[in-house]
C-alpha cells in the first residue's frame, strides 16, 4: 500500500509542467512548477510546514499552542492546515482587500480571522506589525502559548525551499535547467530555490518578476527601492528587503504590468487548461522575458502559485476588470450565449 501517514506528507513533490504557448512564442522550454497541487492550494503550503517545523524543534510551539500570522490568504490557509493536523490552532491576521475566497478558506479551516485595513509597512498598524503585537499578547493571555509565524523574516520559510522546491526543480530537469524566474511576497520561494540552484550548477540564471507597485524591480536595478504604479495581484508586490531575501542570488529583475500578465493568464485558461493566480501570470510573462534574454533552446522553470478559482470574485470577474479597463477572459465575454 501506498498512503500518506497525513496531509503533511501531501505537501511538496509537486510536478513540472510545460507551458505551450510560452515555450513556442519563445523557442524555449518554459516549464511551471505545478505548486497548486499542495494540499492547501499553493506554495505557501511549504513555507508553512517549514515555519511549524522549526518553532517545533526549537520548542516554542507546544501541543495545542496558538499559531499567529499576518497574511494575505495563502500562508494562513497552509499554516491552517498543518496546525490542524499537529494539534494546533491559528489566528490570522488579513488585510481586507484580500479575495473573498481566501477568506472563506480561512474561516472554513478554522482559522481566527482578524481583518484589518491595508496599510503601509511603515504604519504600526500594517497586518504583519499588527500580527506581531498580537501574538506577543496571546503568548501571555493563553496557558497553551503562542508563536508568530513570521513569514517575511523567519528563514524557515526560505529552507523550505533550499530543501524541497529546488531540489525538485533540478532532479525534474536533470539539471538541464538554465534558468528560474518568479515573483516575491516574503522572497523565500525565489531566494531559497536561487540558492539550491546555484549551489548545484552556478551558471542557473536568478530573476525576479516584480509586479507594479512593488520596489524590488527598482532595488536590483540601481540599488534604490523605489516604486510606482500598482497591481490586482494579491501575495506578491514587497517593499523592503526581508530577511529571506537578504543574499538572495538574483542576476536579472524584470517588470510586469497587469495588462502583460492577464492576456497570459487568460490564454493559460482557455488553452492550456491551466486556471491561475495572478502571481502566476506574473511568473510566466517574467519567464518570456527571461527565455527572450536567454535565446532559444534553454530550459526556463517558473511557479504556478495558486488556482484562480480563489480569485473568482476579481481575476475572473467582468465587472471587476472593465471597472480598473484591465483585458478580460473571452471566454466570460461568451458564456451564456447558447440556447438551451
Ligand atoms: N504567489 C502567491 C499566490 C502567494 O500567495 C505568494 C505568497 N505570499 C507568492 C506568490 C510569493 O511567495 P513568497 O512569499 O515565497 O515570495
Amino acid at each position: 500500500m501506498k498512503f500518506a501517514e497525513n496531509v503533511i506528507e501531501a505537501i511538496g513533490a509537486t510536478p513540472l509542467i510545460e507551458l505551450r504557448a510560452a515555450s513556442k512564442a519563445t523557442g524555449c522550454r518554459i516549464l511551471g512548477k505545478a505548486e497548486f497541487m499542495n494540499p492547501g492550494g499553493s506554495v505557501k503550503d511549504r513555507a508553512a510546514l517549514s515555519i511549524v517545523q522549526a518553532a517545533i524543534a526549537g520548542g516554542a510551539l507546544k501541543p495545542g499552542g496558538v499559531i499567529v500570522e499576518g497574511t494575505a490568504g495563502n500562508t494562513g490557509i497552509g499554516l491552517a492546515l498543518v496546525a490542524n493536523a499537529l494539534g494546533f490552532r491559528t489566528v490570522i491576521v488579513i488585510p481586507e482587500t484580500q479575495s473573498q475566497e481566501k477568506k472563506d478558506t480561512l474561516r472554513l479551516q478554522g482559522a481566527e480571522l482578524v481583518e484589518v485595513p491595508a496599510v503601509p509597512y511603515a504604519n504600526p498598524n500594517n497586518y504583519v506589525k499588527l500580527s506581531g503585537r498580537l501574538a506577543e499578547r496571546l503568548a501571555k493571555e493563553r496557558p497553551e502559548g503562542a508563536i508568530w509565524a513570521n513569514q517575511f523574516d523567519n528563514v524557515a520559510n526560505r529552507d523550505a525551499h533550499v530543501k524541497t522546491t529546488g531540489p525538485e526543480i533540478f532532479a525534474d530537469t536533470n539539471g538541464e535547467i538554465d534558468g528560474f524566474v518568479c515573483a516575491v511576497g516574503t522572497g523565500g520561494t525565489l531566494a531559497g530555490i536561487g540558492m539550491a540552484l546555484k549551489e548545484r550548477k552556478p551558471s542557473v540564471k536568478i530573476a525576479l518578476a516584480d509586479p507594479m507597485g512593488a520596489a524590488l524591480f527598482s532595488y536590483y536595478t540601481t540599488g534604490e527601492l523605489k516604486s510606482s504604479g500598482s497591481s490586482i495581484t494579491e501575495g506578491i508586490g514587497q517593499g523592503r528587503i526581508t530577511a529571506n531575501l537578504e543574499g538572495a542570488p538574483i542576476d536579472l529583475a524584470y517588470q510586469i504590468t497587469d495588462q502583460e500578465a492577464l492576456p497570459i493568464l487568460f490564454d493559460l485558461a482557455e488553452n492550456e487548461g491551466l486556471l491561475l493566480g495572478g502571481s502566476s501570470g506574473v511568473n510566466v510573462a517574467g519567464a518570456i522575458q527571461l527565455a527572450k534574454e536567454l535565446g532559444p533552446g534553454h530550459t526556463i522553470v517558473t511557479i504556478l502559485a495558486d488556482l484562480g478559482t480563489r480569485y473568482a470574485s476579481k481575476l475572473y470577474n467582468l465587472d471587476f476588470l472593465r471597472g480598473l479597463d484591465l483585458p478580460t477572459p473571452r471566454w466570460l465575454e461568451r458564456a451564456g450565449k447558447i440556447d438551451p
